[in-house]
């Protein structure tokens, strides 16, 4: 699509085309690299509401947004969430919707999810080792019920069906290898995320981080990889595996080396502020505008000129002082 008067332009000349979309900040686990241990909930009245959700993403897809993740806290914590998808896959323009969970209530949700319309589902895996697992989640007996979780999305055949791994040193950076094995196994997406700032307890530090280059320089040691072509706008950089397994591997290097320049995604909180960029903390109320009577054409100006002032982006922090801004549950990944 060509730049038009109606798009999603900021300064740098950055256009938006995907919507992050948290519907809630609750969570039913405490990663340690997101959750403060004492979480401050937003109020409820404070969450846009399905109809307020469904306007905002009417709005945002007829100023270019064609892709919408859904995410949280845990998305499917948020009551009757089945319906807010159905009303979603309704809107003409989006030609992606999909969802990234923690995956405990996909055993019960995954094929109703499915049948309202959710495209793709990424699940968030952080060890294939029960009582690691459950420690970096923060609580237990729930490694099973993951792990039931991702099969039953695998039979009700989302696609794309990815892992996502946040990769911390000393935690579970011996298991990148078993991961690469998954992947292999399951044919599956499996994607390694560097660790950023991002967490509720202040224990990010850069030593922490696994770079994406010493992960990849680790999977080549024992798999023959080839690099896909990167899409304009992909977080990932993806391989696949020389000898035809199906199955992938991505590499997300957001602190190692950012895709700033063509970043194409706009964020909005479940309580409704629309924040244009991770690594900055400016937000824009967007909630105060709707509820104020606003005409469609007035939240979209509004849209319009909260994106313009978009955040170079962490690539500008490099080597500089990377702060933690906010928990991730608060936004979402
Ligand atoms: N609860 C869902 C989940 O865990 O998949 C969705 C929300 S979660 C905030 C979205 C993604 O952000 C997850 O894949 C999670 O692993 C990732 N994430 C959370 N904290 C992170 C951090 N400090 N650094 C990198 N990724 C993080
Ligand atoms: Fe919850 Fe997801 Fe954050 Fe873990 S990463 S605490 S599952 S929101």
């Amino acid at each position: 699509m060509k730049k038009g008067k109606n798009q999603l332009i900021d300064s740098f000349g950055r256009v938006a085309r995907k919507l992050r979309l948290s519907v809630i900040d609750r969570c039913n686990f405490r990663c340690n690299f997101c959750m403060p241990i004492t979480p401050a909930w937003m109020p409820r009245q404070e969450l846009l509401s399905y109809e307020e959700i469904v306007r905002v993403t009417r709005i945002l897809t007829s100023l270019g947004i064609e892709k919408v993740k859904i995410t949280g806290g845990e998305p499917l914590l948020r009551k009757d969430i089945d319906k807010l998808i159905e009303l979603l896959a309704q809107i003409r323009g989006i030609n992606s919707l999909s969802m990234t969970t923690n995956g405990y209530f996909l055993m019960d949700m995954a094929w109703k999810l499915k049948k309202a319309g959710l495209g793709g589902i990424t699940l968030s895996l952080h060890s294939l080792k029960e009582e690691k697992y459950e420690k970096i989640v923060g609580r237990s007996g729930v490694f099973e019920r993951v792990l039931k979780g991702l099969e039953e999305a695998k039979k009700a055949e989302f696609n794309p069906l990815k892992i996502n791994v946040v990769i911390t040193r000393g935690c579970n950076d011996n298991e990148i290898l078993d991961f690469v094995e998954l992947a292999r196994q399951s044919g599956l997406i499996v994607r390694f995320i560097e660790y950023m700032p991002f967490d509720g307890r202040n224990i990010w530090n850069k030593k922490l981080v696994v770079k994406g280059e010493e992960i990849i320089s680790l999977i080549k040691s024992k798999y023959e990889l080839v690099k896909e072509d990167r899409n304009a706008g992909d977080t990932a950089v993806n391989f696949r595996f020389t000898d035809g397994t199906p199955g992938g591997i991505g590499i997300i290097t957001s602190m190692s080396s950012p895709f700033c320049k063509d970043c194409d995604r706009i964020r909005i909180t479940a309580d409704g502020k629309l924040v244009p960029c991770l690594f900055s903390d400016k937000t824009y109320d967007l909630k105060s505008i709707i509820r104020s009577n606003a005409t469609d054409e007035e939240v979209a100006n509004y849209i319009l000129a909260s994106f313009k002032k978009k955040f170079r982006g962490v690539e500008t922090l490099v080597n500089k002082d990377i702060k933690n801004v906010r928990p991730m549950y608060t936004v979402g990944g």
